[in-house]
């Protein structure tokens, strides 16, 4: 029977039983069941499966559970079996589906027509589209032309895939670095000692001070962090933990804490060095265990304490000296404090942060700071995608060839405004994302690759806790389009270019790199596939004691149950390695001499035409890594102070003032460079004369939702060094 061919007489038959099967009990559960029977046909069951794989809208790799019915994606749900995310997915990775039927994506592979601001391009057959790629390839190669490569920073068996095509070109590898821990291990390790990431104990602490890390938002490793968060404040066999954050604007995160110091970004380190300052001279440290330590800490304390009396780092952060003093004893006399940072804050502030968690015995205890094991970067060094587009847009040599495997780079906050002018003088960009984004709106010929759903994934997600882990997993769904993976692409470009490129390369398929990765995990003898928290702390136990018990009998069952699960899990750690690297190094703890400044006006004195200082922030929800075609997250953007769908500017009463602009209504923000308009968000205990502009990137021709975003702040920074301050106006509109 078909939907056609279903009769008005059955089709009340079938309504009246359904009606009774509700309402009459038994009899009308018989009727409904033969008439279930009858259309059975019509609508036969669909069949649900569930598949494993990871998500890639932001580094951390949380584990994904795919439900599927026939096959097409429905619903994703966090894996419960990852140790990262443990069954939760924030709001990206709930949207992550919306990138699958992102009806935007690219079809097939397409080359453009005409010049690159006319946006055109045509169809090309895939080996046709090979042959392009190797062919610009070889010229430049001939015209001995350089060729960067451009990605998103990852770490694992495919970034090394990526990083070693280019490199064995001859070209170079540029990263979109993440703001994860591994932005943070350069700073401790010339506080510590070289050696791995640091690792936060948040959940054991007793005490929080964070300075600027959105704990509650997208800190490191965002499902991670929020289940800690939770267990910190949650004191399931103790008191509440508490939060004292310092942020330049009201955020999630400082609404959610127990007390907000609204501090500018660029004066949080005075702050910090400030709190050490009254520690050691009210002699609230352990001196006897940084003595066992070792180190330069004499030098720091005379120059610590002489120069960030309570008195001057009041006038510079604004903060009161009472406060100052105040939070100076709370961290001294809570057992487990513990002090954080955002990621990608300035060295100057990170250098405070780790010098404070070493003074208050932070270092290598429960609540504390840990260090891991291992770095995960390996091979090549990580040159980071906004300095090289830094320079390029400063008219460095131009490469000849540019490949973008998706649109991070030129959607970093810290990138220049005008992106697509920076490839003017390379002859030949291309784009392996799967999406119409930036990386399209600037390329000569596009090859887009599978989305992460459709992606085999072997990748090491960052360091949270004492753990390592490799997320690995198969395709969850077919490819929906004519779209292919990134080895396999790479692969075939490489058996084009022929001689040394080829020989260099020894991989066709993406499913080659993975089996690579699952060998190389059965060689090591230890971990096992993803499971759940008995299960690996029983393995830890086991490790601790010197046995390894594999996870399946063979290397094909030991790969087929890693794939399964969604990846593999070494819990192995012994606590003290910091003490123990700092043994080893001699020397003990290198304090960097502070350098933050400590007077009113170290700001100095702002223009007279552009007052205001611009504060630039990315809300939790935006993408900077995968399809920016995500209407669902667009729904959330600016909640809880702003409207959906609409970039934002958060000011202080009294700035609001000044420009006569009122709450709600639009504000236009003009900097030497230009201008954008904005909704005005006027925010009590904001920092005077400063504006915190929310950064969503969007660019004409990127998909039917992105376009309708168009207050790109970026615009405010111009051809500017997108590291120097940007100072605007305000006027209503
Ligand atoms: S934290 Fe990152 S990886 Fe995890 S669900 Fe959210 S976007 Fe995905």
């Amino acid at each position: 029977m078909t939907p056609a061919s279903i009769n008005r007489r059955e089709f009340l038959t079938y309504s009246g039983a359904t009606v009774a099967g509700v309402t009459l009990g038994e009899v009308g559960r018989r009727w409904l069941a033969r008439a279930d029977e009858r259309a059975g046909a019509w609508h036969a069951p669909a069949v649900e499966t569930f598949a494993t794989s990871v998500c890639r809208e932001c580094p951390a790799a949380c584990g994904l559970r795919v439900r599927l019915m026939d096959r097409v994606p429905v619903k994703l749900e966090g894996n419960p079996l990852c140790p990262v995310s443990r069954g939760r997915l924030c709001a990206k990775g709930q949207a992550a589906i919306e990138a699958y039927f992102d009806p935007d994506r690219l079809v097939g592979p397409a080359r453009r027509v005409g010049p690159r601001k006319d946006g055109r391009f045509e169809p090309i057959a895939w080996p046709d589209a090979i042959q392009v790629l190797a062919t610009q390839i070889d010229k430049t190669r001939g015209a001995r032309r350089g060729v960067v490569a451009f990605a998103a920073e990852e770490h694992g068996p495919f970034a090394e895939a990526w990083g070693q095509f280019w490199t064995g070109l001859g070209g170079r590898a540029a990263w979109t670095l993440a703001a994860d821990s591994s932005r943070l291990a350069p700073r401790l390790g010339v506080l510590a000692g070289a050696g791995g990431e640091p690792i936060f104990d948040v959940e054991h602490a007793t005490y929080v001070l964070s300075f600027g890390a959105p704990v509650v938002e997208d800190w490191l490793s965002p499902v991670w962090t929020q289940r800690s968060y939770g267990r910190f404040r949650r004191g399931a066999s103790r008191s509440r933990g508490r939060l004292v954050h310092v942020e330049g604007r009201r955020s999630l995160t400082a609404r959610k804490s127990d007390e907000w110091l609204p501090v500018p970004g660029d004066r949080q380190a005075s702050l910090a060095y400030g709190i050490a300052s009254v520690l050691l001279r009210e002699d609230r440290i352990d001196r006897s265990r940084l003595a066992d330590i070792g180190g330069n800490l004499a030098d720091f304390e005379r120059d610590v304490v002489g120069r960030y009396t309570p008195d001057n780092v009041a006038a510079t952060t604004g903060v009161p000296v009472v406060t100052l003093l105040r939070l100076a004893r709370e961290l001294a006399a809570t057992s487990q404090p513990l002090v954080v940072v955002a990621a990608d804050a300035p060295p100057d502030l990170i250098d405070a942060v780790m010098a404070l968690n070493a003074i208050i015995g932070a270092f290598d205890r429960p609540g504390g700071v840990f260090q891991s094991v291992t770095a995960r970067t390996s091979g090549y060094a990580r040159v980071s995608a906004a300095s090289e587009l830094a320079r390029l847009a400063s008219g460095g040599d131009a490469p000849g060839v540019v490949a973008l495997r998706d649109a991070s780079a030129l959607r970093a906050a810290s990138a220049p405004g005008d992106v697509a002018s920076v490839f003017d003088k390379c002859d030949f960009v291309v784009s392996f994302s799967p999406y119409l984004d930036e990386a399209a709106s600037v390329a000569d010929l596009l090859l887009p690759m599978h989305t992460s759903l459709e992606s085999w994934h072997a990748l090491m997600p960052p360091t949270m806790d004492t753990t390592q882990e490799v997320a690995c997993a198969r395709p969850a769904a077919a490819a929906r389009l004519d779209t292919r993976g990134l080895v396999e692409l790479l692969g075939a470009a490489a058996a084009k270019l022929g001689g040394d490129v080829a020989a260099g390369y020894p991989w066709k398929t993406d499913a080659d790199v993975v089996n690579a990765e699952l060998d190389r995990l059965w060689s090591l003898r230890r971990g096992t596939s993803y499971t759940n928290v008995f299960q690996t702390e029983w393995v830890q136990q086991l490790e601790r004691g010197g046995w390894w018990v594999p996870p399946a009998p063979t290397r094909e069952d030991f790969g087929s149950a890693v794939l399964d699960a969604g990846g593999w899990v070494d819990p192995f750690f012994l606590s003290g390695g910091m003490r123990q690297r700092l043994g080893i190094r001699g020397g003990g703890l290198k304090f960097v001499p502070p350098a933050a400044p400590v007077d009113a006006g170290a700001a100095g004195t702002p223009p007279h035409d552009f007052p205001i200082r611009l504060a630039v922030f990315t809300p939790a929800v935006v993408n900077l890594m995968g399809s920016p075609n995500q209407p669902g997250l667009f729904e959330l953007l600016g909640q809880p102070e702003s409207s959906s769908w609409r970039v934002w500017a958060e000011l202080s009463p009294e700035t609001a003032r000044k420009a006569s602009v009122e709450h709600g209504s639009t504000v236009r923000i003009t900097s030497a460079a230009g201008s954008i308009d904005a909704q005005a968000i006027v925010v009590d205990r904001m920092p005077l004369d400063t504006i915190a502009v929310a950064y969503v990137p969007a660019i004409a021709r990127s998909g039917r939702w992105a376009h309708l975003l168009t207050a790109d702040v970026r615009r405010l920074w111009g051809r500017g060094d997108p590291a120097a301050p940007v100072n605007v106006r305000l006027a209503p509109v």
